[in-house]
């Protein structure tokens, strides 16, 4: 390995929107700082996102997030987020980004904003997002980031891993070894940021924590749990291991990433690999409906929901792309009206119940078949007595043809990771703060159970800036 040839303040790893936030921050309060960044370019999971951010009025905010996480996050460090939420939409303006309040478009199922309007902040939530930038939201705010970095002269290096942690004599982090073309290097520093996201990319992680399996991510695949083991090395302390959100998602060997599915048009429904509706399918959260894929069926031989498919009719094929909405690491656009993924066989199609299944592998056709007839009579009747789907959305699949797409687990982020204080300083399993150590974003998230529309984006960007200014200050 190569003796330490830099000597910085702030060392910070990761370049999505945590370590971007924290690099501003510890540059304004005065501190050299320097990004490694593992892929070849910056912006993490923020490019792919719906760029959501939230807030809501006083302490509902910190109410909210604190029943959501269902009290499993200390207080001070949700009060922490909470004010660094009031003041989120000032500090962008400050870097050049003007947010707006975004008014949820009609059509997306299920309706989704609200996140939880039965929990703290109920109505009075609100989301914004950057200006400007209608297609992708994620990348306007991903670019107003990257901006206020390089006007900063901030130096960032690509290709170049978070490996080992340094520490001194007395325990404190002191700087990284790095892994750049293959080689190590050591980099010293006053303070190191971990803002390196979660490890949804790392199958033996997932399988580790995740409470199903296997998940795929939807996002980079470079979020591998490396912040986990940094912050293991100094002995950090763990919450919310257990936490997650995505979606379903279609698989194909012919892309690297899955495929996150939305509907536009209520008529479509989802079965198990035996055919049988297990959820209310326009009911989940949507950050939240991997959950209906967690329960077993002791009754039954096989893992009936991995895969699962989604059943629809021409009015849902034709009302919008399935894959669109959010963005993917894939080279593809999904067709307007979905028929290229047919033509492709990603989306399979039949005349009629005993076909799909047959076309499906199910085992058994007949079953598929009754279920189709149950959906259809529950639909007519306005009444879902299986899972009290809104009757709003409980609509019949019309027309002779009938659609299928495989879906898995698909993975957008996860909670945990090495816990951490209101000041963003990582925690030893005493609770004492580990000199030098800090952690922003999805490398350990504040939410503790479910998550709300923007929570990812918000600690990212809350934490990242805490963590910058307190690192700063070393
Ligand atoms: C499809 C999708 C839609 C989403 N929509 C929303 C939304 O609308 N609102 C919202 O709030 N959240 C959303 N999220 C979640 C949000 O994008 C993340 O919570 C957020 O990007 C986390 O920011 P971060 O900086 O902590 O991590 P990331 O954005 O994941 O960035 C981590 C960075 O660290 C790098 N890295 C990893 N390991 C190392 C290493 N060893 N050394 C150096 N660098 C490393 C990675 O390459 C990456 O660039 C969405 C996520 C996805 C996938």
């Amino acid at each position: 390995m190569s003796e330490s040839t830099r000597n910085v303040d702030v060392l910070i790893v990761g370049f999505g929107p945590a370590g971007a936030a924290a690099a501003i921050a510890a540059h304004d309060a005065g501190s050299s700082v320097l990004v490694v960044e593992k892929t070849a370019a910056g912006g993490g999971n923020a490019i792919y996102s719906g760029g959501f951010l939230f807030d809501a009025p006083g302490d509902d905010a910190a109410d909210h997030v604190d029943a959501l996480s269902f009290g499993r996050t200390p207080r001070p460090v949700v009060e922490a987020y909470a004010d660094g939420l009031h003041r989120l939409a000032d500090w962008l303006r400050g870097i050049g980004a003007e947010t707006v309040v975004f008014d949820p478009p009609p059509g997306r199922l299920p309706a989704s904003f609200p996140s939880w309007p039965h929990f703290p902040a109920g109505e009075r939530i609100a989301y914004r997002v950057v200006a400007g930038g209608e297609g992708r939201r994620g990348e306007a705010l991903w670019d107003a980031l990257a901006r206020a970095v390089a006007e900063r002269g901030i130096e960032i290096v690509y290709e170049t891993a978070a490996h080992h942690l340094v520490r001194d004599e007395d325990g404190a982090v002191a700087g990284l070894v790095v892994t750049d073309d293959g080689s190590e290097r050591e980099i010293a520093a006053g303070a190191v940021v971990l803002a390196c996201g979660g490890f949804e990319g790392d199958p033996g992680l997932a399988d580790a924590h995740l409470p199903l399996g296997p998940t795929f991510p939807v996002g980079t695949p470079a979020n591998t749990g490396d912040g986990l083991r940094l912050a293991g090395e100094a002995g950090a302390a763990l919450w919310h291991m257990y936490g997650f959100f995505g979606w379903f998602s279609f698989r194909t060997p012919e892309f690297p990433s899955p495929f996150a599915i939305d509907f536009f048009a209520p008529s479509f429904l989802f079965i198990d690999a035996e055919g049988r509706r297990f959820a209310d399918e326009t009911g989940q959260e949507v950050h939240d409906r991997l959950r209906a894929l967690m329960n077993y069926q002791p009754h039954r031989e096989n893992r009936p929901r991995l895969p699962s498919y989604a059943i629809f009719d021409d009015a849902a094929r034709r009302a919008g792309p399935l894959n669109g909405l959010l963005g993917t690491p894939n080279d593809y656009v999904w067709s307007a009206d979905n028929s290229a993924e047919v033509d492709r066989g990603w989306i399979l199609s039949a005349r009629g119940p005993v076909e799909l299944a047959a076309k499906l592998g199910l085992p058994d056709p007949d079953v598929l078949a009754a279920t189709m007839d149950a959906y259809d009579t529950a639909a007519r009747a306005g009444v879902d007595p299986l899972f009290h789907r809104d009757p709003e959305t409980l609509v019949p699949l019309a027309g002779d043809t009938l659609y299928a797409i495989e879906t898995w687990p698909g993975v957008a982020g996860t909670t945990g990771g090495p816990r951490h204080d209101e000041c963003a300083r990582v925690l030893d399993s005493n609770g004492d703060p580990i000199p030098g150590l800090y952690s922003a974003g999805a490398v350990g998230m504040v939410w503790g159970f479910l998550i709300d529309h923007g929570g990812g984006l918000t600690d990212a960007l809350v934490f990242g800036r805490i963590a910058g200014t307190t690192a700063a200050g070393e």
